[in-house]
């Protein structure tokens, strides 16, 4: 089947993304490594406040929060994230007030936050571990005023969100028939999930049977032991076919997870991150960013260093969108 399910097209989906998103060939890349035919998928350029794949989900996520009446959304993340940068620009175009809950403390306004503050959001801070509870705080203090707030998980990983990235995967395979190319494996970066969850389940039900591998960007030895990390991201896939009536399910052990490439953990860049911006920019006149595309590109970039390829293969990277965060690390990077 490669036909999206008939109930994807009675779900409300506000478009926000342009797509579908190029697929891009790394030539200079793939000579310079000595590695398979190496292609790109381009949702740096889902052209949101530049873009990214927080875009996809949001599509759904606020056209939900938009049909719930709702007259603000309240999301979390990182002081550089980009889910929060596409929420605020996403809430922008909706009309609704954005509150974002960023973990840490008060930070100068470069990079993604800068933009936060452009976009009009309003920016709190609280501990990390507190980013749950101080959304809750907040809808209810809202709630208790006469308004009406919808609170996006982080990273919009939900169910909901997640049906961008389960129809981004029927878009990726109309792409490869009209263009006549096979893909025998892709490669991109999970942190929340629902990048995974919709792409893998996608797979299942549009027919694509390459190897789908994802590289995890935070999450330490102990949360992903896989168990916790996977059955969540298992709940969300399933949770998207319940949403559109079909009967696929996944097991935990139909996503394939790389957890080898943490380095000193989240947000922090290392000679692997540092190393593969370079290169890709150099080679390809392609920026990644330094928290997840360039992790997830250089744990890609090293499996090909391994050898880890047959001949004629052809490996595509899913490119997730994070560029707008460089300059907050321009020190990290520069050394
Ligand atoms: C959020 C994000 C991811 C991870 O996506 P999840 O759906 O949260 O797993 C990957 N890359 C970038 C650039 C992101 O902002």
């Amino acid at each position: 089947m490669t036909q999206l399910p008939r109930a994807f097209e009675t779900l409300p989906r506000l478009s926000l993304a342009k797509l579908p998103t190029p697929i891009d060939e790394l030539a200079k890349l793939s000579q310079a490594l000595g590695g398979p035919r190496l292609l790109v998928k381009r949702d740096d350029l889902t052209g949101l406040a530049t873009g990214g794949n927080k875009t996809r989900k949001l599509e759904f996520l606020i056209a939900d929060a938009l049909s719930k009446n709702a007259d603000c959304v309240i999301t979390a993340g990182g002081p550089q994230s980009n889910h929060c940068r596409q929420t605020a620009a996403a809430a922008a175009i909706a009309g609704l007030d954005c509150h974002l809950v960023l973990g840490g403390s008060p930070q100068p306004p470069i990079g993604n936050l800068l933009l936060d503050q452009l976009l009009g959001a309003t920016v709190h801070w609280a501990p990390r571990p507190h980013r749950n509870s101080r959304m809750s705080e907040l809808a209810a203090a809202m709630e208790a005023d006469n308004r009406r707030p919808y609170v996006i998980p982080v990273g919009g990983s939900n169910s909901v969100g997640a049906l961008g990235y389960f129809a981004a995967m029927f878009e990726f395979v109309a792409q490869l028939a009209e263009q006549g190319r096979r893909v025998d494996r892709i490669f991109f970066a999970t942190s929340s999930g629902g990048t995974q969850a919709g792409l893998v389940l996608g797979a299942r039900l549009a027919g694509f049977t390459g190897r789908i591998t994802a590289i995890s960007i935070d999450q330490t030895p102990d949360e992903s032991s896989d168990e916790k990390f996977l059955a969540e991201v298992c709940r969300v896939a399933n949770g998207v076919a319940e949403l559109l009536g079909v009967d696929a399910r996944l097991t935990v052990d139909d996503f394939d997870t790389n957890y080898g490439y943490l380095g000193d953990g989240y947000g922090v860049v290392g000679e692997l991150e540092r190393e593969t911006i370079k290169l890709v920019a150099r080679t390809e006149g392609l920026l990644v960013g330094p928290v997840y595309t360039a992790r997830a590109l250089g744990a890609m970039l090293d499996q090909i260093h391994r050898a880890a390829f047959a001949a004629n293969e052809t490996w595509l990277f899913w490119h997730t969108g994070d560029e707008t965060a460089l300059h907050a690390y321009a020190e990290a990077l520069t050394v």
